[in-house]
């Protein structure tokens, strides 16, 4: 149970006060726009130090104040109680782990690994390439930090090189192509490995609930061997790639290859699946992915994630929610979401807290 409690001032629509969250499951009902979701991202916040809804802290502030803070008290393997203080003053964030002032976000990695299910995975179905690119690196940044900086450094370079590009100034070329190339190569390996033992979990809960066999992730990196995708390139392959590109580069004035034009797919018989599912099965697809994301973490790490569900079950049918509740991974601790109308007393465990919420304010449902 590694929540136990957090302690809110001047935090969106929350109330200046302290939850008591320590229960291994924890649900918030409420109406619309009462504040379930407010003390869900609260809890991501904590955990990432930052929000799942804003890049802009300074939006999370309560309206009419210029500061906000929580102090968030969670539980060490080993029984000892920490604690992460995040405050926003005069327009800037500060993180405490311990009263220390910790400069990274990435220092924060295995405090409280969360797992968030929300609306928005949808786009994991059926966004942009970028979302699902974006996936399958949260998946590997949630334990990696040689991936968390390879990632980093190659985006900076990237970036670097786009702008010499604008800028028609190919002096740094070379230059930029030889640490693209180096961090470039990792994060395909990275992503590929992550991607094959994501597909030993996917396939098979798709499956179980829906009886359709045989989905399959497949990873298509832009920096391809000429054989198969399913082997990393070499250095000199894609310098060879790059080269042959940078005639086109140069005229679009933008880098053209590499894994940031990376592609995912969801197949079927070696066929796209999304462009021919049903809504109900996108969503599915979505949300399995988490399933497959808490799964995958704990393979990888031997730790149980925590799981925040944000009115996830309300979009499925009867049957497939029995299936999905059934199906969830073993979790440290779970929070949920719910509508006053929903039969989430079907759901509860012994020990469940359930907090009625209105307006910002919490009610524990004895
Ligand atoms: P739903 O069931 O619709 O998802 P919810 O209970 O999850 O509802 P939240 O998104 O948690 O609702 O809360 C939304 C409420 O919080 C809205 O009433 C909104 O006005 C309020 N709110 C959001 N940001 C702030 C802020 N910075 N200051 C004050 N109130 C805010
Ligand atoms: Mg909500």
């Amino acid at each position: 149970m590694p929540i136990l409690s957090i302690s809110y001032v001047n935090y969106r629509n929350i109330q200046d006060s302290t939850i008591n969250l320590s229960s291994r499951e924890v649900y918030f009902v409420g109406e619309n726009g009462q504040g379930k979701s407010n003390l869900l991202e609260s809890i991501y916040y904590s955990a990432y130090g930052s929000s799942f809804r804003t890049r802009a802290d300074g939006e999370v502030v309560k309206k009419g104040f210029k500061d906000f803070s929580i102090k968030t008290l969670y539980k060490m393997e080993n029984g000892s109680t920490e604690n992460i203080s995040i405050f926003y003053e005069n327009d800037k964030k500060r993180i405490d782990k311990n009263g220390k002032w910790i400069k990274d976000r990435k220092e924060l990695i295995n405090t409280v690994p969360c797992i968030l299910f929300c609306h928005d995975d949808l786009e994991f179905a059926v966004g942009e390439p970028e979302r699902r690119r974006f996936f399958i690196d949260q998946c590997l940044s949630m334990y990696d930090l040689i991936y968390i900086d390879t990632n980093r450094n190659y985006k900076k370079i990237l970036k670097s090189r786009n702008i010499s590009l604008k800028e028609k100034n190919y002096e740094m070329l070379d230059i930029f192509d030889i640490q693209l190339v180096q961090n470039g190569i990792e994060i395909i390996k990275k992503r590929r490995d992550a991607i094959f033992q994501f597909n030993q979990i996917f396939g098979k809960l798709y499956e179980k609930i829906t009886g359709i066999d045989g989905i399959f992730i497949s990873y298509e990196p832009s920096w391809k061997s000429e054989e198969t995708s399913n082997i990393v390139p070499t250095k000199e392959k894609v310098f060879e790639i790059l080269n042959s590109k940078r005639e086109i580069d140069k005229t679009i004035m933008t880098t053209m290859s590499g894994p940031h034009r990376d592609r995912i797919k969801f197949l079927r018989n070696g066929k796209d699946f999304i462009s021919t599912a049903s809504t109900g099965q996108r969503r599915l697809i979505a949300i399995l992915l988490r399933i497959g994301q808490a799964i995958f973490y704990s393979n990888v790490t031997g730790k149980k994630p925590v799981l925040l569900m944000d009115d996830v079950l309300l979009e499925l049918d009867p049957e497939k929610r029995q299936a999905v509740t059934q199906l969830l991974p073993e979790y440290d601790q779970l929070f949920c979401t719910f509508l006053p109308g929903e039969p989430y007393s079907r759901y509860m465990k012994e020990g469940t807290k359930v907090f009625e919420i209105e307006e910002g304010r919490w009610n524990e449902r004895k």
